[in-house]
């Protein structure tokens, strides 16, 4: 079985293609600045490398460049579209009527439209690899893979805002969460390395990258995550600030006359750790500049660093301790082992000792970096957002 995954953003849309029946990427490919001048796609398969500059003036000529692509018969991995079983696709908020992956009928695209207004960038851009995919692969069934999903399991007292209750109820303003995909990924998978049934499993999942997020699992399922009505929220991130006293907002607005977009602006694009070391959103950059003595590089990694902790540290107590593992991926969870090890310095309170030496090696990237004695497991886990996707896909159209 052939699948399709894709990810659609406001001016991007990343896919791959899978034979899902031995789990394996035919292909994988992005097409950026859809709409912008110096539009491209490029593709990567086993016969090499293909690249293309062409206008690409909506998403609906990028879905078509991607099959052209796919099927071309120099640089392609299949003959005809109609190999491709079935599409999957990234969806990234599914507000409150979306529990789980599903395939895509007119109630699903209702729903992803009704929360537009929480994710304006990205839903639409979404719906609109949906509706390519549907005029150009006609009767081909499609999946929702949600980013919300896997926090709909969420307690209310976690996720409903202590503001007037009218404003959950009405206008459906409460914590939903994000990188759920990833976060449910991490689970299966470290249920797997435990050697544990994935419902019996508890974790704090740590996604760290451009976008951050903490979630605690108990039992397999999300109880808590740091994120909230938008991923704007929780830990500070490579733009974005993360949680803040919310009378800021007013002070920008009311005292130095900002409009809500300026706001929007300054907290979503140059806050985080851009904001507060005026020099780079990537954590690499920060490092080099924090050894040679850069003080706000310094200062920005260790406000990420104390965040980090301060949720672990929460979601532990919130988990009454019994802790099975703390995971650690995204592209910082993944290979910064400096910020892993300084996150962890301080956790040794919750039963975390990690071992330095082996959370230093850069390989494998899959592995177990705490003490042989450390009461709580500490490991590294790559996700894989579009394996999930494609396997939620796989699953759904085989009517399991
Ligand atoms: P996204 O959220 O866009 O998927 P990624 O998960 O790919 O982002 O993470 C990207 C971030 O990972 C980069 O901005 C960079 O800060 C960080 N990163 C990548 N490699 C390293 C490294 N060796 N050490 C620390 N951070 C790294």
């Amino acid at each position: 079985m052939k699948i399709l995954v894709i990810n659609c953003g406001s001016s991007s849309l990343k896919y791959q293609l899978f034979d899902m029946d031995k789990e394996e990427v035919l292909a994988k490919g992005l097409v950026e600045r859809i709409a912008i001048d110096g539009s491209r796609i490029e593709q990567e398969t086993a016969k090499g490398e293909f690249e293309l500059e062409t206008a690409i003036p909506d998403h609906k000529k990028a879905v078509e460049l991607v099959f052209e692509a796919l099927t071309s018969p120099d640089h392609g991995v299949i003959k005809d579209l109609q190999e491709i079983d079935a599409v999957g696709h990234r969806v990234v908020h599914g507000g409150e009527k979306v529990t789980k992956s599903t395939i895509i009928d007119q109630d699903v695209l209702e729903a992803i439209q009704e929360v537009v207004p929480f994710s304006p960038l990205h839903n639409p851009a979404n719906l609109q690899g949906i509706q390519a995919c549907s005029s150009l692969l006609e009767g081909k069934p499609q999946v929702a893979v949600f980013d919300t999903a896997f926090h709909q399991t969420m307690p209310q007292e976690n996720f409903v805002y202590p503001i007037p209750l009218s404003y959950y109820k009405e206008q459906g303003i409460r914590r939903y969460g994000f990188h759920g995909t990833s976060h449910n990924f991490i689970t299966n998978r470290a249920a797997e390395l435990l050697g544990k049934p994935v419902e019996e499993v508890n974790l704090i999942s740590c996604h760290l990258g451009n976008g951050s997020s903490i979630t605690a699992v108990k039992n397999g399922k999300s109880i808590m995550t740091s994120m909230g009505l938008t991923p704007l929220a929780g830990l500070p991130m490579g733009t974005r600030s993360g949680d803040l006293d919310p009378s800021i907002i007013i002070y920008m607005i009311k005292q130095l006359g900002m409009s809500p977009d300026e706001v929007d602006k300054v907290l979503n694009k140059e806050s985080g750790v851009l904001g507060i070391s005026g020099l780079s959103s990537d954590f690499r950059d920060l490092e080099k500049g924090a050894e040679s003595g850069d003080e706000n590089c310094q200062l920005a990694l260790k406000i990420f660093h104390s965040r980090c902790r301060e949720t672990i540290g929460a979601y532990a107590t919130m988990m009454g301790g019994r802790i099975d593992a703390i995971t650690f991926t995204g592209g910082i969870g993944e290979n910064g082992s400096k910020d892993r090890e300084v996150i962890c310095d301080g956790l040794e309170i919750i039963g975390v000792k990690l071992d330095k030496e082996i959370n230093n090696q850069r390989k494998p990237k899959e592995k177990v970096i705490s003490a042989e004695d450390s009461a709580i497991k500490v490991m590294v886990i790559p996700t894989d957002e579009e394996l999930m996707i494609a396997r939620d896909t796989k699953r759904l159209v085989q009517g399991k």
